[in-house]
């Protein structure tokens, strides 16, 4: 195939600008900034999801401790009128010492469920407390993930103003070359002849072949016999 030396050098363009794209689609993939971004979101839905199970166990709690207090004031209201009944002496001596034995069952039931009562506020305690640490961690990585975000969306700023360049410089250069060889170049690609090296497959040219490629003349078109490549010598 024939192509004049400017197409050829256009073709060589057209490759180093799709490698350039092809590099900066592949840095926003790996962006450090996007990525830290994912970390944090991450750990900030451990904390959050944390917290969330942790205030779901301190709301039945709540309602363990209100039980507990309606159960310790029931028994205090009935030792209440059993003392008030001993206090004005009303009934039969046999009466009398019922209600004194029913004081002694209702004050040690009472101790019992202050007991559970207290255990279930010190528990509600502890709870609030872990409350509080993972809601400071959210916290915490909400901002990192609000500052990576802001740093990542700064980074793609940059590329996506570097991929529109090369964009609008192929979308104007496609046009203006031969249509057999951007066809080839469609398939194979194109790389430079640099020190006896194809600079796309990276392999040596051999003697041989390096002295028939010289002395192709300038308008034929070389290959690449390893990875087929447009050769262009420039
Ligand atoms: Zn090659």
């Amino acid at each position: 195939m024939q192509a004049s030396v400017d197409n050829q050098l256009k073709v060589l363009r057209l490759a180093e600008l799709d490698l350039q794209t092809a590099a900066l689609n592949q840095k926003t993939r790996t962006l450090p900034e996007a990525i830290a971004h994912h970390e944090f979101t991450l750990e900030f839905e451990k904390y959050r999801d944390l917290r969330i199970a942790a205030e779901t166990e301190l709301s039945d709690l709540s309602g363990e401790i209100n039980r507990a207090e309606s159960d310790v004031e029931q028994v205090a209201k009935r030792i209440e009128k059993d003392e008030a009944r001993l206090n004005a002496g009303q009934g039969t001596p046999k009466e009398l010492e019922q209600t004194q034995h029913e004081l002694i069952s209702l004050n040690a039931r009472r101790a019992e469920l202050e007991e559970v009562e207290l255990e279930v506020m010190v528990r509600a305690e502890g709870i609030k407390d872990r409350i509080k640490e993972l809601s400071a961690s959210e916290a915490e990585f909400i901002s990192k993930l609000e500052a990576a975000a802001v740093a990542r969306d700064a980074a793609l700023v940059v590329i996506n103003n570097d991929l529109k360049l090369i964009a609008d410089e192929r979308a104007e250069l496609f046009p203006t070359i031969d249509k057999a060889l951007t066809d080839l170049y469609e398939k194979f690609g194109a790389a430079k002849l640099k020190n006896g090296q194809c600079t796309g497959c990276n392999l040596a040219i051999n003697a041989g072949d390096l002295s028939k490629l010289n002395a192709l003349p300038a308008e034929e078109v070389a290959r690449c016999e390893e990875c087929r490549r447009i050769l262009v010598r420039a």
